[in-house]
């Protein structure tokens, strides 16, 4: 069973004045087929430069890749020129974005942008040919109408719309794998669950592994079935959804579970996590988390916990956790 992306060490980093600020420091991960691996973190965490980094689209400069390899299908990613990259984007690896416009031209009818992204990925469709798997691609994403969905203009489709057709564009392309960078954040939570949906079910049909990034655990536990908790540029948790949201084992993924506003719970029991997150410039010698963390020991602040196994396919970085767990 043959992982369809395998990260190894990924380093990314941006040049600032001050310095290499590295965004993401050392990630590893497999994704297989029928998997939805979910990345959480709050901003800073690295989570979105990992995604971004999955597809190549650091711009350079200021960022940089600093090491590690992304292999899909037995090639590295991170050695492959422009416009080999270019076809891997969208053919191999679709894409959503967090900007449910983000994938489609203002100034083009939805019919003329999905035949032309058809037909650009397979010639030998041909306009008629195009335009018909225009409207399967629709009606997979459940749209009713979709005469009416062809002839408009994206600012004439609402958000939710616009993100149900770019996803669409993407999936009609089969690709082998699907990133999608926070792509219900920006919508309302029926389309968000509508979205969610979709992706899960297209995944459970076809086996289209997908990597969802995300800061919400709602988002999490609607649809992942693996976890990458990330915080301050490191992984700090790995695991399957349901042994890692039943028994967390580092402090900060406890402290994301517990944030999830309990809608019976008065408004004063909800959690927070204090603080800021680290200043990657300078990151603190110790653990990542440990500035913030409630169970840190002298220990957190002097040393970087390792990376490592936890029980099967578990994996945590905390010193305590590593040493039987958290109390
Ligand atoms: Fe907290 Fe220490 Fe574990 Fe870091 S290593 S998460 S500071 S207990």
């Amino acid at each position: 069973n043959h992982p369809v992306l395998r990260v190894r060490n990924l380093k990314t980093g941006f040049a600032t004045p001050a310095g290499m600020v590295v965004a993401v420091d050392g990630v590893d991960f497999d994704l297989h087929r029928n998997e939805i691996l979910a990345i959480i973190g709050e901003s800073g965490s690295g989570k979105t430069v990992t995604a971004l980094s999955l597809i190549r689209l650091i711009t350079s400069p200021p960022g940089r890749y600093l090491g590690g390899s992304i292999e899909i299908g037995g090639r590295d990613l991170l050695s492959l020129d422009e416009t080999a990259m270019e076809t891997v984007r969208g053919k191999t690896i679709g894409m959503i974005f967090q900007n449910p416009r983000a994938s489609l031209d203002p100034s083009f009818t939805i019919e003329f942008q999905l035949t032309e992204t058809l037909l650009r990925h397979d010639p030998a469709l041909g306009r008629k040919g195009a335009r018909a798997a225009a409207t399967k691609a629709l009606q997979e994403v459940g749209f009713p109408d979709i005469p009416r969905v062809l002839a408009s203009y994206p600012h004439q489709l609402s958000g939710g719309m616009c993100q149900r057709i770019g996803l669409a564009m993407v999936l009609a392309c089969k690709p082998e794998l699907l990133i999608a960078d926070e792509p219900t954040t920006a919508l309302d939570v029926g389309v968000q669950a509508k979205i969610l949906l979709l992706l899960k079910k297209r995944s459970r049909e076809t086996g289209l592994p997908i990597v969802i990034i995300t800061h919400d655990i709602g988002v999490v536990r609607a649809i992942a079935t693996r976890v990458l908790v990330m915080y301050g540029g490191h992984v700090q948790e790995a695991g399957e959804i349901d042994e890692l949201l039943a028994e967390p084992l580092h402090p900060y993924t406890k402290a994301l579970i517990r944030s999830i506003p309990d809608p019976d719970a008065p408004a004063d029991t909800m959690t927070f996590i204090k603080g800021e997150p680290p200043n990657l410039l300078a990151p603190p010698p110790g653990c990542r988390f440990a500035p913030r963390c409630d169970q840190a020991i002298g220990l957190c602040h002097q040393k970087l916990p390792e990376w490592r196994a936890a029980g099967p396919g578990r994996m945590v970085r905390c010193h305590l956790a590593a040493a039987g767990g958290p109390q």
